[in-house]
Protein backbone atom coordinates (compact mmCIF):
# COMPACT_ATOMS: atom_id res chain seq x y z
CA UNK A 1 0.00 0.00 0.00
CA UNK A 2 1.34 3.66 -1.07
CA UNK A 3 0.16 6.92 -0.30
CA UNK A 4 -0.62 7.37 -3.93
CA UNK A 5 -3.17 4.13 -3.34
CA UNK A 6 -4.75 6.46 -0.56
CA UNK A 7 -5.51 8.85 -3.41
CA UNK A 8 -3.32 12.03 -2.42
CA UNK A 9 -2.50 14.84 -4.81
CA UNK A 10 1.15 14.78 -5.89
CA UNK A 11 1.93 18.09 -4.13
CA UNK A 12 1.60 15.59 -1.03
CA UNK A 13 3.05 12.65 -2.43
CA UNK A 14 6.37 14.88 -3.19
CA UNK A 15 6.36 16.23 0.60
CA UNK A 16 5.83 12.70 2.07
CA UNK A 17 8.84 11.25 -0.35
CA UNK A 18 11.20 14.42 1.13
CA UNK A 19 10.09 13.16 4.74
CA UNK A 20 10.58 9.71 3.68
CA UNK A 21 7.37 8.81 4.56
CA UNK A 22 7.31 5.60 2.51
CA UNK A 23 4.17 3.37 3.35
CA UNK A 24 1.14 4.68 5.68
CA UNK A 25 0.06 3.77 8.89
CA UNK A 26 -2.82 1.96 9.71
CA UNK A 27 -5.05 4.99 10.99
CA UNK A 28 -4.10 7.01 7.66
CA UNK A 29 -5.13 3.78 5.76
CA UNK A 30 -8.46 4.05 7.20
CA UNK A 31 -8.30 7.49 7.66
CA UNK A 32 -7.43 9.21 4.35
CA UNK A 33 -9.63 7.49 1.60
CA UNK A 34 -12.42 8.00 4.17
CA UNK A 35 -11.64 12.10 5.48
CA UNK A 36 -11.50 12.55 1.24
CA UNK A 37 -14.68 11.62 0.95
CA UNK A 38 -15.96 13.99 3.29
CA UNK A 39 -16.99 11.37 6.09
CA UNK A 40 -17.04 12.21 9.51
CA UNK A 41 -14.32 10.12 11.83
CA UNK A 42 -13.96 8.93 15.17
CA UNK A 43 -10.44 7.17 15.56
CA UNK A 44 -9.49 5.70 18.81
CA UNK A 45 -5.29 6.47 18.36
CA UNK A 46 -2.93 7.34 20.77
CA UNK A 47 0.16 9.31 19.74
CA UNK A 48 2.75 7.48 17.77
CA UNK A 49 -0.12 6.06 15.10
CA UNK A 50 0.80 8.68 13.08
CA UNK A 51 -2.69 10.47 13.28
CA UNK A 52 -1.73 13.85 12.59
CA UNK A 53 -0.96 12.63 9.00
CA UNK A 54 -4.22 11.24 8.90
CA UNK A 55 -6.43 13.78 9.62
CA UNK A 56 -4.18 16.57 7.88
CA UNK A 57 -2.94 15.03 4.84
CA UNK A 58 -6.91 14.87 3.69
CA UNK A 59 -7.94 18.13 5.05
CA UNK A 60 -4.99 19.65 3.08
CA UNK A 61 -6.08 17.94 0.07
CA UNK A 62 -9.68 18.72 0.23
CA UNK A 63 -8.94 22.89 1.15
CA UNK A 64 -6.71 22.97 -1.96
CA UNK A 65 -8.90 21.15 -4.78
CA UNK A 66 -11.62 23.87 -3.31
CA UNK A 67 -9.69 26.44 -4.16
CA UNK A 68 -11.02 29.60 -3.35
CA UNK A 69 -10.19 32.42 -1.38
CA UNK A 70 -10.57 32.72 2.65
CA UNK A 71 -12.22 35.75 3.70
CA UNK A 72 -10.54 38.11 6.40
CA UNK A 73 -10.20 36.86 9.72
CA UNK A 74 -12.15 33.49 8.53
CA UNK A 75 -10.64 30.11 9.13
CA UNK A 76 -11.91 27.42 6.65
CA UNK A 77 -10.50 23.94 8.77
CA UNK A 78 -10.19 23.87 11.97
CA UNK A 79 -7.46 21.71 14.43
CA UNK A 80 -8.18 22.21 18.37
CA UNK A 81 -5.21 20.47 20.55
CA UNK A 82 -4.81 20.43 24.45
CA UNK A 83 -1.62 22.28 24.82
CA UNK A 84 0.30 24.92 23.25
CA UNK A 85 3.33 22.14 22.77
CA UNK A 86 0.87 20.15 21.04
CA UNK A 87 -0.34 23.43 18.81
CA UNK A 88 3.34 24.02 17.89
CA UNK A 89 3.76 20.22 17.09
CA UNK A 90 0.83 19.80 14.98
CA UNK A 91 1.32 22.92 12.93
CA UNK A 92 4.90 22.20 12.66
CA UNK A 93 3.91 18.45 10.72
CA UNK A 94 1.01 20.27 8.78
CA UNK A 95 3.54 23.05 7.40
CA UNK A 96 5.65 20.18 6.35
CA UNK A 97 2.26 18.00 4.49
CA UNK A 98 1.84 21.32 3.10
CA UNK A 99 4.80 22.46 1.88
CA UNK A 100 4.15 22.35 -1.83
CA UNK A 101 0.35 23.82 -1.78
CA UNK A 102 -0.56 27.86 -1.42
CA UNK A 103 -2.45 27.51 1.81
CA UNK A 104 -2.57 29.47 4.57
CA UNK A 105 -1.90 27.44 8.09
CA UNK A 106 -0.98 29.16 12.01
CA UNK A 107 -1.18 28.09 15.35
CA UNK A 108 -2.74 30.49 18.09
CA UNK A 109 -2.34 29.26 21.71
CA UNK A 110 -2.06 31.02 24.90
CA UNK A 111 0.51 32.19 26.83
CA UNK A 112 2.06 34.03 24.33
CA UNK A 113 0.72 37.98 22.99
CA UNK A 114 -2.32 38.07 21.53
CA UNK A 115 -1.78 40.84 19.45
CA UNK A 116 0.37 39.11 16.67
CA UNK A 117 -2.24 36.37 16.71
CA UNK A 118 -4.76 38.77 15.83
CA UNK A 119 -2.69 40.49 12.99
CA UNK A 120 -1.67 37.19 11.71
CA UNK A 121 -5.74 36.08 11.23
CA UNK A 122 -6.72 39.21 9.49
CA UNK A 123 -6.06 37.69 6.06
CA UNK A 124 -7.74 34.95 6.64
CA UNK A 125 -6.43 31.15 7.54
CA UNK A 126 -7.21 28.10 5.31
CA UNK A 127 -6.19 25.69 8.64
CA UNK A 128 -5.94 26.74 12.37
CA UNK A 129 -4.38 24.95 14.67
CA UNK A 130 -5.61 26.18 18.34
CA UNK A 131 -6.11 25.29 22.21
CA UNK A 132 -9.22 26.45 22.86
CA UNK A 133 -8.74 28.57 26.01
CA UNK A 134 -7.01 30.99 23.37
CA UNK A 135 -9.48 30.55 20.17
CA UNK A 136 -12.32 31.48 22.38
CA UNK A 137 -10.33 35.00 23.61
CA UNK A 138 -9.94 35.44 19.44
CA UNK A 139 -13.49 34.77 18.59
CA UNK A 140 -15.08 36.96 21.02
CA UNK A 141 -12.61 39.72 20.19
CA UNK A 142 -14.03 39.13 16.37
CA UNK A 143 -10.47 38.19 15.29
CA UNK A 144 -11.50 34.76 14.30
CA UNK A 145 -14.82 33.96 12.32
CA UNK A 146 -16.38 30.36 11.52
CA UNK A 147 -18.57 31.09 8.92
CA UNK A 148 -16.42 30.08 6.26
CA UNK A 149 -15.78 26.55 8.47
CA UNK A 150 -16.21 23.70 6.98
CA UNK A 151 -14.02 20.84 9.38
CA UNK A 152 -13.29 20.34 12.64
CA UNK A 153 -10.41 18.04 13.99
CA UNK A 154 -10.94 17.49 17.84
CA UNK A 155 -7.19 15.80 18.86
CA UNK A 156 -6.46 14.53 22.11
CA UNK A 157 -10.01 14.85 23.03
CA UNK A 158 -10.06 12.98 26.22
CA UNK A 159 -6.99 15.49 27.16
CA UNK A 160 -8.68 18.77 26.62
CA UNK A 161 -11.60 17.11 29.05
CA UNK A 162 -8.73 16.28 31.38
CA UNK A 163 -7.05 19.78 31.63
CA UNK A 164 -11.35 20.99 31.84
CA UNK A 165 -11.69 22.36 28.14
CA UNK A 166 -15.34 21.30 28.30
CA UNK A 167 -17.10 24.21 28.81
CA UNK A 168 -14.77 26.18 26.34
CA UNK A 169 -15.26 23.64 23.79
CA UNK A 170 -19.07 23.75 24.10
CA UNK A 171 -18.59 27.68 23.50
CA UNK A 172 -16.71 26.93 20.32
CA UNK A 173 -19.32 23.96 19.34
CA UNK A 174 -21.70 26.52 19.58
CA UNK A 175 -20.27 28.97 17.29
CA UNK A 176 -19.65 26.56 14.24
CA UNK A 177 -21.64 26.19 11.45
CA UNK A 178 -23.94 22.95 11.64
CA UNK A 179 -23.04 21.47 8.32
CA UNK A 180 -19.14 20.23 8.27
CA UNK A 181 -16.98 17.82 8.55
CA UNK A 182 -15.97 16.63 12.10
CA UNK A 183 -13.17 14.46 13.15
CA UNK A 184 -12.38 13.10 16.69
CA UNK A 185 -9.29 11.60 17.85
CA UNK A 186 -9.52 10.13 21.79
CA UNK A 187 -6.76 7.74 23.25
CA UNK A 188 -9.72 6.38 25.43
CA UNK A 189 -13.00 6.87 25.86
CA UNK A 190 -14.96 7.74 28.63
CA UNK A 191 -18.94 8.40 28.76
CA UNK A 192 -18.30 12.34 28.49
CA UNK A 193 -15.87 11.25 25.31
CA UNK A 194 -19.32 9.07 23.81
CA UNK A 195 -21.65 11.72 24.17
CA UNK A 196 -19.61 14.43 22.99
CA UNK A 197 -19.10 11.82 19.62
CA UNK A 198 -22.91 11.41 19.82
CA UNK A 199 -23.42 15.25 19.61
CA UNK A 200 -20.70 16.19 16.95
CA UNK A 201 -20.60 13.47 14.85
CA UNK A 202 -22.70 12.70 11.96
CA UNK A 203 -22.79 8.85 10.57
CA UNK A 204 -18.63 8.34 11.17
CA UNK A 205 -16.67 5.93 10.54
CA UNK A 206 -14.95 3.91 13.36
CA UNK A 207 -11.23 3.50 13.31
CA UNK A 208 -9.17 1.61 16.06
CA UNK A 209 -5.82 1.20 15.85
P1 LIG B 1 1.83 11.18 15.33
O1 LIG B 1 1.18 9.93 15.88
O2 LIG B 1 0.95 11.88 14.35
O3 LIG B 1 2.31 12.07 16.42
O4 LIG B 1 3.13 10.71 14.49
C1 LIG B 1 4.18 10.01 15.11
C2 LIG B 1 5.49 10.11 14.33
O5 LIG B 1 5.48 9.26 13.19
C3 LIG B 1 5.83 11.49 13.82
O6 LIG B 1 7.19 11.75 14.09
C4 LIG B 1 5.60 11.41 12.31
O7 LIG B 1 6.47 12.27 11.62
C5 LIG B 1 5.88 9.97 12.00
N1 LIG B 1 5.07 9.40 10.91
C6 LIG B 1 3.74 9.53 10.73
N2 LIG B 1 3.31 8.83 9.67
C7 LIG B 1 4.40 8.22 9.15
C8 LIG B 1 4.61 7.34 8.03
N3 LIG B 1 3.60 6.94 7.25
N4 LIG B 1 5.88 6.92 7.79
C9 LIG B 1 6.91 7.31 8.57
N5 LIG B 1 6.78 8.13 9.65
C10 LIG B 1 5.53 8.59 9.94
Amino acid sequence: MTFAALGLIDPLLRALDSLDYRTPTPVQKEAIPAVLKGRDLLAAAQTGTGKTAGFALPLLQTLTMQGGQVASNSVRALVLVPTRELAEQVHQSILQYGQNLPLRTYAVYGGVSINPQMMKLRKGIDLLVATPGRLLDLYRQNAVKFNQLQALVLDEADRMLDLGFARELDEVFCALPKKRQTLLFSATFSDAIRSMAKELLNDPLSVEV
